[in-house]
C-alpha cells in the first residue's frame, strides 16, 4: 500500500482510472444528484480499487459484462470520508458505481429562485476544491490521479448545465428535462470537475472566449470583462499558447464562496466583481493564469498548494504589470501585503500552517487555506526572479511547463527542477525559509512606488491629523483608495467614519473591495450609519474572503457581536457551507 496524498485514499499500487464518464441527474426537489460514474482504466487491471466518497449513498457497483462486484465502505472520517472498495475481477477494463449525493454535499450548493439575480428557477452549482469532488463523485480525488472526463447531465427544462470541459450536444428527453453532453479530453485534477445548472445566458467576449450568467447579468458581464482577450494574449506572453481551447466564464449568484474558481474552459466568478468600472478584473487574471500554473502543472496534493497560487499570484500581477503598468502592480503588491499579514495575525498560535511546504497530515485543508501560500508564495517566485533576472525567469518558466505539463507535481519535483535549471538560486534567495520555516524571511521582496509611498504616508499621518485632499479624492483610481483605507489606522473614532463617507461617498460603492474595507472600518468602530449596508451585504454575499474581516471587526464591542450572532442567525440558511465554516470559526472566537 502507498497512498502518497494525505487526504485521499488512493493507494498507487493499485489501477488507476485514466477517464471518467458520467451520468448526472439534477433533482432540485430533493437537493440531490442520482449519479452513475464509469472509471475507465484503459487497459485490463483486477484486485482492489480504493475511492473516496463523501456522504454518498452507494446504490451498486459492476463491471459491464461480468455483472455486480464485491463493495464496502469504510468507517467515516471527518476529514477524508469513507474509503469505497470495490474488488475487480481479471480482465476489468471499467468498474460502474451508481450512486445518490447528500442533501448537504460540501460541493454542491442548491440555490432557491429567492437566492438568485432572476428569482424564478432555482440554481446548482458545485465547487470541488480542496477536497470536495468526492461528495459528488466516487473517485480517486488527489490532483496526483488526472482524469479526462465525459458528461451527461439531465436537468429541468428550461435550465442549462455548464461544466469545466467543452460542450458537446444537448437534447430533450421528452420528459420535460433536457440532457446536455459535455468532453474534457485533457487530464485535469478531480478539484477541477465542476457543474453549474441555472437560468443561464452567454455572450460572446472574443472567438475563443464567452461569459456566462443570469439573463438579469448577462450584459453587466460582458461589459465588465471586455477585456478578457487581451489578457488572454498577455498571459501566452508569458507562459506560451493557451492551452485548453476556450477560456469562457460563468457568472454566480452572490453566495458563491470565492473570488473566482479556475475550472478550466469555465472560470467560476463571484458576481461582487461587477464592480461597473471595470476595477476589479484583476480576479480574472488570476483565474486565467491558473490554466497555467494550478490546471496544467498542479500541485500534488493539498500540502503543495503553494505551487498553484504562489505562481498564480506571480502571474496575476505580472499581467496587470504589462496591461496597466508598475505603478498598478505595485498597489497590487501591497494589497497582497495586508492579505499576507492578517493570514500570518491569524494563524500566530498555529505557526506550522505559515510555511509553504505543509505537513496536513490529519488536518482539513479548507481549515489550512489561507492568504500564506498565495502571497508568500508569490514572493519566492519574486525573489527568484529578481536573482536570476527577468528574462533568464521567463525562459525557466516556459522551461518548466513543458516540463511538467499535464502532471501534478510536488514542492520536492519543483525544487530539484530549478536547482537542475537554475543552479544555486534557491539557496541565494534562501528558499528554505519560505518552504519550511514559519512567518516571512527578513529578505523577502519589498514592492514600492512612489505612488504607493505617498498613499502609506498619508494613511500614517492619519492619527496626526493628515487628510486627502479634495484634489486626491477626485483623482484616486478604485485601486489607491482601497490601497489608501487599508492603510488607515484598524481602530477608527465615529467622527473619523463620518469624515471618510462624506468625502468618499463609500456606503454606495459597487466596488466590493473598497466597499467591505470600508465596512469592517466602521463595524470596527460601531459606526452606527453603516449597518443598514452591514446588514444587507452579509445577508447576500458569501464570498469568505469578505466574510471573514466583517464578522471579525463586528467582534470589538458587546453591542456588534450581538449584531453578528443576529446576522449570521439570518443569513447562515443562504450561506455555503464552506462560508458558513468560516463565519462559525470567526463568532467562535469572539471573547465570551
Ligand atoms: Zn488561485
Amino acid at each position: 500500500m502507498h497512498r502518497p496524498d494525505p487526504h485521499s485514499y488512493y493507494d498507487s499500487v493499485q489501477p488507476r482510472a485514466r477517464r471518467l464518464r458520467l451520468k448526472l441527474g439534477v433533482d432540485f426537489a430533493a437537493k440531490r444528484i442520482d449519479g452513475e460514474v464509469a472509471l475507465e482504466f484503459g487497459e485490463a487491471v483486477s484486485g482492489v480499487l480504493d475511492l473516496d466518497t463523501k456522504g454518498l449513498e452507494i446504490l451498486g457497483a459492476q463491471v459491464p459484462g461480468q455483472g455486480p462486484i464485491p463493495w464496502e465502505l469504510g468507517e467515516a472520517d471527518s476529514v477524508l470520508g469513507r474509503r469505497l472498495r470495490v474488488t475487480m475481477p481479471d480482465g476489468t477494463r471499467e468498474v460502474t458505481v451508481r450512486y445518490r449525493t447528500a442533501p448537504d454535499a460540501m460541493a454542491l450548493q442548491w440555490l432557491d429562485p429567492q437566492q438568485t439575480e432572476g428569482k424564478v428557477a432555482p440554481y446548482l452549482f458545485s465547487q470541488c476544491q480542496q477536497i470536495h469532488a468526492r461528495t459528488m463523485v466516487p473517485c480517486q480525488d488527489t490532483p496526483i490521479a488526472r482524469v479526462s472526463y465525459q458528461a451527461e447531465v439531465t436537468v429541468p427544462e428550461g435550465l442549462t448545465a455548464v461544466m469545466s470541459a467543452g460542450p458537446d450536444g444537448d437534447e430533450a428527453t421528452g420528459d420535460g428535462r433536457h440532457t446536455f453532453r459535455f468532453t474534457m479530453p485533457q487530464p485535469i485534477p478531480t478539484y477541477l470537475l465542476a457543474l453549474a445548472v441555472g437560468r443561464l445566458e452567454s455572450r460572446d467576449l472574443s472567438p475563443r472566449s464567452r461569459v456566462w450568467a443570469e439573463p438579469e447579468t448577462v450584459a453587466s458581464a460582458a461589459w465588465e470583462f471586455a477585456g478578457v482577450e487581451e489578457m488572454i494574449v498577455k498571459a501566452e506572453g508569458l507562459f506560451g499558447p493557451y492551452p485548453w481551447d476556450r477560456y469562457d466564464m460563468l457568472v454566480l449568484p452572490p453566495s458563491f464562496p470565492y473570488g473566482g474558481m479556475e475550472n478550466p474552459r469555465m472560470t467560476f466568478l463571484t458576481p461582487t466583481l461587477l464592480a461597473g468600472d471595470r476595477s476589479l478584473v484583476d480576479v480574472v487574471a488570476h483565474e486565467l493564469a491558473h490554466s497555467w500554473t494550478g490546471n496544467l502543472v498542479t500541485n500534488a496534493s493539498m500540502e503543495h498548494f503553494w505551487l498553484n497560487e504562489g505562481f498564480t499570484v506571480w502571474a496575476e500581477r505580472k499581467i496587470l504589470r504589462t496591461l496597466h503598468g508598475d505603478d498598478a502592480a505595485a498597489l497590487g503588491w501591497a494589497t497582497g501585503q495586508k492579505a499576507l499579514e492578517d493570514s500570518l495575525e491569524r494563524f500566530k498560535k498555529e505557526p506550522h500552517l505559515t510555511v509553504l511546504r505543509m505537513h496536513l497530515e490529519g488536518i482539513d485543508p479548507d481549515d489550512a487555506f489561507s492568504s500564506i501560500p498565495y502571497e508568500k508564495g508569490a514572493r519566492l517566485v519574486a525573489a527568484l526572479e529578481a536573482h536570476v533576472g527577468e528574462d533568464r525567469f521567463g525562459r525557466f518558466l516556459r522551461d518548466y511547463m513543458d516540463a511538467f505539463r499535464f502532471t501534478s507535481i510536488t514542492t520536492e519535483q519543483f525544487c530539484a527542477f530549478v536547482e537542475e535549471q537554475l543552479p544555486g538560486a534557491l539557496a541565494a534567495v534562501n528558499a528554505k525559509a519560505y518552504l519550511d520555516e514559519p512567518g516571512m524571511p527578513a529578505t523577502a521582496p519589498q514592492f514600492h512606488s512612489a505612488q504607493l509611498d505617498g498613499l502609506t504616508a498619508l494613511a500614517e499621518g492619519w492619527a496626526g491629523g493628515q487628510r486627502p485632499t479634495e484634489a486626491q479624492i477626485a483623482a484616486w483610481t478604485p485601486a489607491e483608495l482601497l490601497v489608501y483605507l487599508q492603510k488607515l489606522p484598524r481602530q477608527l473614532t465615529q467622527a473619523d467614519c463620518a469624515w471618510l463617507d462624506a468625502h468618499f461617498k463609500l456606503m454606495g460603492r459597487g466596488n466590493h473591495e473598497i466597499l467591505v474595507e470600508w465596512l469592517t472600518l466602521a463595524a470596527a468602530a460601531d459606526y452606527e450609519p453603516a449597518f443598514p449596508r452591514i446588514r444587507e451585504v452579509l445577508g447576500r454575499v458569501g464570498r469568505m474572503k469578505y466574510l471573514r474581516p466583517l464578522y471579525g471587526a463586528l467582534g470589538q464591542h458587546a453591542r456588534t457581536r450581538a449584531v453578528a450572532r443576529e446576522i449570521f442567525a439570518a443569513a447562515s440558511p443562504g450561506y455555503h457551507g464552506l462560508s458558513r465554516r468560516v463565519v462559525q470559526s470567526v463568532l467562535e472566537s469572539y471573547p465570551a
